[in-house]
């Protein structure tokens, strides 16, 4: 017997990853759209007439990010002003194709986009990194980069916050990773849905409670375009671990994801704990809680073709630079 939408009795073409449910298409969207509805509200994301950057890649998440908070901010009347915003690390093969992806969808979704690249910002490019460092570190750096890289393109946009397409899958990853780490500053701080509200340009997570299955199955049955191609300088064992784990713990139990999120806002940052003091770079002007800031010491180990000075020991490394 064909199943029946648990919602709307018409004909069920699918089953919920997060709750088995059996759903039509039209419930499915609906439940999904509303459940990221609900966390936009609940956890005040955004304020009216405020400017929204979506961090934006190409791939499926930031694609249904663009997408989803489009069709919310007309259907829920949020009034903020979105607009999209692509770093380029300079990945020949991989980045210019998955950008192509993220133009295409400023016409699609009619949203302004701002491109900023790392070879703009730092003279280098990650083809040109990772022919010095080899692929070792080299996401280290690259995330580094790409982390100021999205402040500093969210800035010259004078946007109010960022929207970033973390979902609940990487949420849960990262939560693993520290504490196999047994990393408990950033285990307190990893599932914060809004950080950076302490001096630094706001981000927040809109998808922190919805699962990639989902978002995959979004994007398959509204037909979005995307790019689905991996970094090709991607090497990340250990998160490639977390990620595994996850899945193989999903598959038994879809609430998992859910839970292991439950269990680091758990140990989330009281207001009363002491963050770091923030300052900003004597280098490059950018909010700091050091002398100078870790994109600029990895860029003076690049540039003096010393690229472990970026990489460890940072504070040991900072004095060497900074005196
Ligand atoms: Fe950068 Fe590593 Fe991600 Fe590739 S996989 S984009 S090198 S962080
Ligand atoms: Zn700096």
């Amino acid at each position: 017997m064909p199943a029946i939408c648990t919602v709307c009795s018409k004909g069920a073409i699918l089953k919920r990853p997060k709750t088995g449910n059996a759903l039509c298409k039209e419930c499915f969207f609906h439940a999904f759209e509303e459940e990221i509805h609900h966390t936009i509200v609940h956890a005040e994301l955004f304020k009216r007439n405020e400017t929204i950057a979506i961090g934006a890649s190409g791939g499926k998440d930031s694609t249904v990010l663009a997408y989803v908070l489009k069709l919310l901010n007309d259907r829920h009347d949020y009034g903020v002003n979105l607009v999209l915003l692509s770093v380029d690390e300079g990945i020949t093969g991989y980045r210019d194709d998955s950008l192509e992806t993220v133009k295409r969808n400023q016409e699609q979704y009619g949203l302004p986009l701002k491109i900023i690249s790392y070879e703009e910002l730092y003279g280098w490019t990650m083809d040109a990194i990772v022919k010095q460092i080899g692929l070792k570190n080299n996401c280290t750096f690259c995330g580094v980069f790409r982390r100021q890289a999205l402040d500093r393109g969210a800035l010259m946009l004078k946007v109010d916050k960022i929207a970033t397409g973390h979902n609940a899958d990487d949420i849960a990853e990262t939560v693993i990773m520290n504490v196999l780490r047994g990393d408990i500053g950033r285990l307190r701080r990893c599932t914060a849905i809004t950080t950076g509200t302490d001096g630094a340009l706001p981000r927040c997570k809109p998808f922190k409670y919805t699962y990639e299955k989902e978002i995959v199955m979004y994007a398959y049955f509204k037909k979005l375009d995307y790019f689905s191609t991996e970094c090709i300088y991607s090497p990340n064992a250990y998160r490639g671990f977390a990620r595994a784990y996850i899945k193989d713990v999903e598959k038994i139990r879809p609430s998992a994801i859910i839970d292991i999120i439950h269990s680091g806002e758990s140990l989330s940052v009281k207001k009363d704990i002491r963050l770091p003091v923030q300052g900003v770079c004597e280098r490059c002007g950018y909010i700091s809680s050091n002398a100078v800031c870790k994109a600029c010491v990895m860029l003076e180990g690049l540039n003096k073709g010393l690229p472990r000075l970026g990489i460890g020991k940072t504070h040991k490394e900072r004095r060497k630079i900074t005196t």
